[in-house]
């Protein structure tokens, strides 16, 4: 058996040793390694697509971490297998918790370095990945700092944003684009002195929703409350969120939105990939760019002169 035979037939076993080398390998910035991980995943792909991916979004300190936990947790109490990864290479890492050490839980922080873009591109294959291994609930974490909520939203079903207790006037400083993106809003920490501002938060979202006016017949996003540290309102939030997933996938959005979402991935790596190898051969370029800066060069014209050099320079 070759190595890729091994790894294959070891994801497909739930091998977790086998799950975490693929991952690796998928991560890596060898190129024969990428060569072996996407082979192996194209050899995984008639196992994958049976999860329901879901992104989790929320500012620093609004109780991601936490969130992800006592969730996570009630999932697997449910008999599913849940796996949670990590698109911002600064995001905290879980590997001491009690989550990660749930044999019905895979817990995958995300690679320490690499740009959002670049850790978002990985991550579509490491959910192919989790997903051959037996993972039927794929949990997608980002920090919330603007950029990263969109990248995690092309690579989910899901979209759901935690939000802090508190006053919601002013959307907490989350942008307004993020809250219409959301398929669920969580307002955490309702617990002990906080339940107040908790409930605070729950009306003013629930307002702000009702204003924004977004989703359709099929499904309207909602504002629910939970605690993950007393575990009140847990089980509801995942209620709601198979019931988004039911009635998302009865009007046949949800493998509309993936086979998008495939489209758009595979221009994305033509994109990337003829990107950099013009960066690295285009040896004008720096020239070029410098060209550019001083405006000696419109960058239009500057443009044409590298890709000359890839028979691209009609275009
Ligand atoms: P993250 O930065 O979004 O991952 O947030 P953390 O999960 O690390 O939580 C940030 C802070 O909020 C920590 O001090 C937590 O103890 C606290 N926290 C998180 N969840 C809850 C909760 O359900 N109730 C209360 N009272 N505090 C919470």
């Amino acid at each position: 058996m070759s190595d890729t035979d091994q790894l294959v037939s070891g994801v497909l076993e739930g091998n977790r040793r086998a799950l975490a080398r693929l991952i690796t390998r998928i991560e890596s910035t060898r190129r024969d390694h990428r060569a072996e991980a996407s082979d192996a995943i194209t050899r995984l792909l008639p196992e994958t697509g049976k999860s329901i991916r879901i992104g989790i979004s929320g500012v620093p300190g609004v109780g991601k971490s936490s969130f992800i936990e006592t969730f996570g947790l009630h999932v697997v109490e449910q008999g599913h297998k849940v796996a949670v990864l990590a698109v911002d290479p600064s995001s905290p890492k879980h590997g001491g918790s009690i989550l990660a050490r749930n044999p019905g839980a895979y817990v995958r922080p995300s690679p320490s370095s690499g740009s959002i873009g670049g850790v978002a591109r990985r991550t579509r294959e490491t959910i192919l990945a989790v997903e051959a291994a037996g993972f039927d609930v794929v949990l997608v974490e980002t920090v919330g700092v603007g950029q990263s909520e969109y990248a995690v939203a092309d690579l989910v079903d899901m979209f759901v944003l935690l939000v802090a207790p508190g006053g919601g006037d002013d959307l907490q400083g989350i942008k307004k684009g993020i809250v219409e993106m959301a398929d669920l809003l969580v307002v955490t920490k309702n617990d002990g002195d906080l339940q107040k501002a908790a409930s605070r938060a729950f009306q003013d979202y629930t307002s702000a929703l009702r204003m924004l006016r977004g989703g359709d017949d099929v499904w309207r996003p909602e504002v629910l409350r939970c605690s993950a540290h007393t575990g009140d309102g847990i089980p509801e939030v995942w209620a709601r969120m198979e019931a988004f997933r039911e009635a998302v996938q009865a009007a046949g959005r949800i493998d509309e939105r993936r086979a998008e979402q495939a489209a758009s991935w595979m221009w994305d790596e033509v994109t990337s990939t003829l990107l950099a190898e013009v960066r690295r051969k285009g040896g004008v370029g720096d020239k070029m760019e410098a060209a550019v800066r001083s405006g000696k060069r419109t960058p239009t014209d500057a443009a044409r002169e590298i890709l000359k050099q890839f028979d691209l320079g009609d275009l």
